[in-house]
C-alpha cells in the first residue's frame, strides 16, 4: 500500500518547534501580508496564515489594497515595509491582479524580508545552493516532506509539471540540487503523458483539478501534489492513482499545511537574523 506523505503531521511537528523557539525571543517576529483585491482563495490563504501566526506567537499585520491598485502604488507600499525596522517578513499574496507587474513587486521586497522566497535574488541564491536568506515556501515544504518521510531523490528521475516562479521552477532546481534528474513540463510540452510515464517522482503544480491521470503513471511512482483546487482536490486524480504509487501527498493535508509553516519558520529566521545583528 502507498505511504501517505502526511503534511499535517510534519506541520504539527514544525509548529510545536517554532512555537517553543518564538517563546524564547525577547521581541516577537512580525509578518506583514499584502493582499491586493479580494480573490476568495487568496482571502482564505491569508486568513489561514494569520491563524497560524497567532498559534505560534508571530505578530501579523494585514494590509488590504483595492483591486485597482497600480504597480507603482504597490511598490511604494513594499518600500514602506522594507524601511520599517519593526517588520521582519513581507508576504505579497500571489496572484495579484493581472495589470500589476508581480515579478517587479516580488523583486522589490528586500531579500532578508522576502520570507516567501519569491524574489529573483532568493531564487538565484537557492539555485546556487546559498541558503543565507529564504527559499520559496511551497517548494521548500515539498523538500521537507521528502526528507521527513525518507523519500530517496538521489539519482531518481523527477518530472515537474508547471514552471511558475513560485512553484514549478524552484522545486525543479531544488530537486536538481538533491541530485535528481529533472524535466520541467508546461502547457506547450509535447507528449506530456509519455514524459510523465517515465518518472520516478511526479510533482504536479498545474492549477488544474485532477489533471494527472492514472494511465500516465509508472507503478511505484512518488506523487507530490502541490495543487489545490475547488472541491478540495489537487492537480492529480489521487483517488484513482493512489494504489499504483509508492507514496503520495494527500490533498488536503499534504503540501499546504507545511507551506504555511515554512513561511512562518522563515519569518522567525529573519527576525532572529535582524535581532541578533547578523543582518542589519
Ligand atoms: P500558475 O502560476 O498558474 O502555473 C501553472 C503552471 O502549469 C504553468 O507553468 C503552466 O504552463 C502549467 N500548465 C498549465 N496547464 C498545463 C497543461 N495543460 N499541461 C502542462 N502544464 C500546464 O500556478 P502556480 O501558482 O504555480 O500553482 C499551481 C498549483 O499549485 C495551483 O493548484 C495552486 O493552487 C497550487 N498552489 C499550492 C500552494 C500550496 O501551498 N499548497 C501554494 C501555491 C500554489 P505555462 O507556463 O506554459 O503557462
Amino acid at each position: 500500500m502507498a505511504e501517505i506523505i502526511d503534511g499535517k503531521l510534519l506541520a504539527a511537528e514544525l509548529e510545536a518547534e517554532l512555537k517553543a523557539n518564538v517563546l524564547k525571543m525577547k521581541q516577537k517576529p512580525v509578518l506583514a501580508t499584502i493582499l491586493v483585491g479580494n480573490d476568495p482563495s487568496s482571502v482564505t490563504y491569508v486568513k489561514m496564515k494569520q491563524n497560524a501566526c497567532t498559534r505560534v506567537g508571530i505578530d501579523f499585520i494585514k494590509i488590504e489594497l483595492p483591486e485597482n491598485t497600480t504597480t507603482e502604488q504597490l511598490l511604494k507600499k513594499i518600500e514602506e515595509l522594507n524601511d520599517n525596522k519593526n517588520i521582519n517578513g513581507i508576504l505579497l499574496q500571489h496572484p495579484v491582479p493581472k495589470h500589476i507587474n508581480e515579478g517587479q513587486c516580488f523583486d522589490a521586497i528586500k531579500p532578508i524580508k522576502d520570507v516567501d522566497g519569491c524574489s529573483s535574488t532568493n531564487f538565484g541564491m537557492m539555485c546556487l545552493r546559498n541558503t543565507q536568506y529564504h527559499l520559496a515556501a511551497t517548494p521548500f515544504a515539498i523538500v521537507s516532506l521528502l526528507e521527513r518521510f525518507n523519500i530517496d531523490v538521489k539519482g531518481k528521475y523527477a518530472v515537474v509539471i508547471g514552471r511558475s516562479q513560485i512553484l514549478g521552477k524552484p522545486i525543479a532546481m531544488m530537486l536538481l540540487n538533491m541530485d535528481a534528474t529533472v524535466t520541467i513540463c508546461h502547457s506547450k510540452t509535447v507528449n506530456l503523458k509519455d514524459i510523465v510515464r517515465t518518472a520516478d517522482i511526479v510533482v504536479a503544480a498545474v492549477g488544474n483539478a485532477e489533471f494527472v491521470k492514472r494511465e500516465w503513471l509508472k507503478k511505484g511512482v512518488v506523487l507530490i501534489d502541490a495543487g489545490y483546487n475547488k472541491g478540495n482536490v489537487g492537480d492529480i486524480d489521487l483517488e484513482n492513482c493512489k494504489d499504483i504509487a509508492s507514496a503520495y501527498t494527500p490533498v488536503p493535508g499534504g503540501v499546504g499545511p507545511v507551506t504555511i509553516m515554512k513561511l512562518l519558520q522563515q519569518t522567525y529566521k529573519s527576525a532572529l537574523l535582524i535581532q541578533t545583528g547578523k543582518f542589519k
